[in-house]
Parts: C-alpha cells; structure tokens; sequence
C-alpha cells in the first residue's frame, strides 16, 4: 500500500497487470534488468504460465573460479513466462551450452543470466520468465 498515484483506470487484480495486453501478448518491452538491453519488443511474446526451473542469475556463467557444488544447482521453479514462437522475435538474446536438451537463455549484451528456457527439441518454444527481465 505504497503507491502515491492513483490511476490505473482498468484496476488490475494481479501485479503483472498492466504487462499483459488484452489479447495475453507483452504490452511493454522486455529489458535485460542489468543493463537494459532490449530483449522483445510490445506484442512479440505470449503469457504462459508454465513450471520451469531456471538456476539462479549469475553473469557469465562457469568462469571466474568459485568452489562450485557439483549436483546441486540453486535456483527457482518459475511459473511466469513470456513464450516465443520465433528466434527471431528477439531483439537481443543470447544462449547458453546445451544443459541435456535445454539450453538458458541469457543477455545477449552482459551474459546476465539464465532469463529463460528453451528446449532443443522444440523449436517453436522460447520462454523467457517475467521475473527475470525488466519491463519498460
Ligand atoms: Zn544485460
């Protein structure tokens, strides 16, 4: 209960109101919450709600030599997700090395990341979480 502005005229239940067109597409730019790279432009990406397990942000994954814990892996089940039919809907995007059959999606400009999912087998499906990027 810390908005000073009232407006919102449409009144929306959920905190992603306002993210969400009518129509279930991205009514605003996905950004890199980093840097702000441009990730999709308005309209390019469906709201799913989909289980998925995203480990946690780092950048630059697997460099820098921390004591990493082989087999365990920290991160989120995420249910939140922009979904993209194309790869080339992305403005900027980059992925990670194949992890089994899924690759991570990351920042194509600072490697913040992984910001989204996608499976190798299924070509039509990019999931990029709405917690992971900026909304703008
Ligand atoms: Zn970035």
């Amino acid at each position: 209960m810390d908005s000073g502005e009232a407006d919102c005229p449409t009144g929306g239940s959920a905190g992603r109101a306002g993210l969400v067109a009518q129509d279930g597409k991205n009514s605003k730019t996905v950004l890199c919450q980093r840097c702000g790279s441009k990730v999709l432009c308005p309209g390019v990406a469906l709201f799913t709600e989909k289980e998925l397990f995203l480990p946690a942000m780092r950048k630059k994954l697997g460099s820098a030599g921390g004591a990493q814990v082989e087999g365990e892996v920290d991160g989120d089940t995420l249910t939140a997700h922009w979904l993209v039919d194309d790869m080339y809907a992305f403005e900027n995007v980059g992925f990670t090395k194949d992890v089994g059959n899924v690759k991570y999606l990351i920042c194509a400009d600072c490697e913040i990341g992984p910001i989204g999912w996608h499976c190798v087998e299924d070509k039509k499906s990019f999931y990029v979480a709405l917690e992971r990027v900026k909304h703008a």
